[in-house]
C-alpha cells in the first residue's frame, strides 16, 4: 500500500468500535478498496501482533500493511 494515504483513507471512514485488539471502521461513503478497487465494507485495524478475528459472518478480505500493522477491508461476498 506504498501509494496509498491511509489517514486519508481512514479520515472518509465512521469509527465502529476498537478494543485493545483491533480497531473498526464502517465505510458509509463507498470508499475503494486499494486492494482490489471494490469498495469495501468496513475497515480494520490491527493493533496486537498476532490478532485474531472473530468473524461472525463469511466475509471476503484484502490485507495490507500500515506502519507495520495490519490493515483488512472486508468484503461481503457478492
Ligand atoms: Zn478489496
Amino acid at each position: 500500500m506504498d501509494d496509498v494515504d491511509f489517514d486519508e483513507l481512514v479520515s472518509s471512514l465512521t469509527p465502529r468500535e476498537e478494543n485493545s485488539a483491533l480497531k473498526s471502521y464502517q465505510n458509509t461513503v463507498s470508499v475503494s478498496c486499494p486492494a482490489c478497487g471494490d469498495p469495501f465494507d468496513d475497515l480494520v485495524v490491527c493493533k496486537d501482533n498476532p490478532t485474531s478475528l472473530n468473524l461472525s459472518r463469511q466475509l471476503d478480505l484484502c490485507v495490507g500493511v500500515d506502519d507495520g500493522r495490519a490493515v483488512i477491508f472486508t468484503h461481503k461476498p457478492q
